[in-house]
């Protein structure tokens, strides 16, 4: 093997090893950002399941229409509810068996 040869192959293992640490690096933030997406959008398991809550209305009855409901963005967007703290994806089509009337 020529000194030259060898240089080429040590050079090309050196891109080799650094392209894995990046590739390592990367796979490492993937759940960071897969963690912080899920706790922007966070929901109150414990209360939902206490009251009852279900993604849909219950005849008139609905989180729109609720004394509780803190509206999202637009109408449509999902916002909060007083009764259930950091609750962030209450939809307003929701319901539970706390509902009261606005
Ligand atoms: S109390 Fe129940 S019905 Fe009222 S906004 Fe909260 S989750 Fe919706």
């Amino acid at each position: 093997m020529s000194a030259q040869k060898g240089h080429a192959m040590k050079s090309s293992q050196i891109q080799r090893r650094q392209f894995l640490k990046l590739g390592s690096a990367a796979l490492a933030i993937i759940p960071v950002i897969a963690f912080s997406g899920r706790a922007a959008a966070a929901i109150n398991a414990a209360m939902r399941a206490s009251l009852k809550y279900q993604d849909k209305p219950e005849g008139e009855k609905r989180c729109a229409n609720c004394v509780q409901f803190v509206p999202g963005k637009t109408a449509k967007d999902r916002g909060g509810c007083k009764l259930m703290p950091g609750d962030t994806e209450i939809s307003p089509q929701g319901y539970c068996i706390a509902w009261t009337k606005k």
